[in-house]
């Protein structure tokens, strides 16, 4: 295998190692100044087993694809992140999350992956075989070895319903457990300097499609213009405050509602280059 001849190589250099997959962590934790292997073209579907509904994947395949794959056998992950051009080892491998008080990281839709390891030995790794390196390879920040194919547990495919409405960031905070409650996928998103928060319900539904999207509002406002005004205020910093209450008003001040396929509700087209931190704070 080919990957062996450059464990090998590797080896005789003392050099590390290190498979990159879609390339999107905001750290640098898919570099190295040792090997890079890039996996984009292990991209195979290895196996549909519509009755367990389980899907094994080559690890480099991205889940833009595996997405659509799936839906063709009337599947769907349960779960999914903002972003599908990531791959599916890169995707487990840092704990990609997405929200809902129900949903555990995406790692946990895994049942099973194959891992070469430095020594060029290939582990079948499961709840049966290998638990306890199957419960940190799932997890495994790109340090274990390099995953080969991965199994996730799908569901039947499914369609969601997306509503967002404007509220007030003290009211969300107050009515958190309630919001919890009340959707599958809760989210909320504060505009900063400002008390407005726009809130995010996306639950499964049997509704028809339904797109409230549009060109002018999303892209040559929402987009443009908003990145040129921000572009402004990297000059003028107090700007910020009159750009963020402006386009609350502006863009997410009324409701709307979109129903699609679970992966085109999941993902969202963040549009703008983002500087990214997650933090974890007690409820
Ligand atoms: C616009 C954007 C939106 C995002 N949205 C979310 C979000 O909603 N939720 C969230 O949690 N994260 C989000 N992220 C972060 C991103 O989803 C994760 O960082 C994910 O890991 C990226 O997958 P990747 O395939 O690009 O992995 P990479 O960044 O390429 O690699 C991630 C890690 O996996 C290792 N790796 C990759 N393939 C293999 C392999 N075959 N074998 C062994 N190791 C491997 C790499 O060495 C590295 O350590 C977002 C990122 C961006 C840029």
């Amino acid at each position: 295998m080919f990957f062996r001849q450059i464990l090998e190589l590797a080896r005789q250099q003392r050099k590390r190692v290190k498979v990159v997959g879609g390339g999107h962590s905001p750290s640098d934790i898919a570099c190295t100044d040792g090997f890079m292997i890039h996996m984009g073209k292990l991209n195979r579907v290895l196996k549909v087993d519509k009755e367990q509904l389980q899907v094994k994947v080559e690890a480099g395949i991205l889940l833009s694809q595996l997405n659509l794959e799936l839906d063709k056998h009337g599947m769907a992950l349960a779960n999914l992140g903002a972003v599908s051009e990531v791959s599916a080892a890169g995707v487990i491998g840092t704990g990609t999350h997405n929200t809902g008080i129900e949903h555990g990281i995406l790692p946990t839709q895994v049942v099973a992956l194959s891992l070469l390891v430095a020594s060029g030995e290939v582990l079948e790794c499961s709840g049966a075989e290998r638990p306890e390196l199957f419960r940190a390879a799932r997890l495994h920040l790109g340090a274990l070895g390099v995953v080969l194919d991965v199994t996730f547990q799908c569901v039947p495919r499914f369609r969601l319903r997306e509503i967002a409405f404007p509220a007030s960031l003290t009211q969300v905070l107050d009515e958190l457990e309630e919001h919890l409650r009340r959707s599958r996928f809760f989210r909320f998103l504060w505009f900063p300097h400002t008390d407005r928060v726009r809130v995010i319900y996306q639950d499964p539904t049997a509704q028809p499609p339904k797109s409230s999207s549009s060109w002018f509002w999303d892209y040559a406002v929402g987009y443009h213009l908003l990145e040129f005004l921000l572009w402004i205020s990297s000059f003028f910093p107090g700007l910020v405050v009159w750009i963020n209450r402006l386009f609350f008003r502006l863009l997410f001040s009324s409701r709307s509602e979109n129903v699609d396929r679970s992966h085109r509700i999941f993902n969202y087209e963040c549009r703008f280059r983002q500087h990214v931190q997650d933090w974890a704070i007690p409820m």
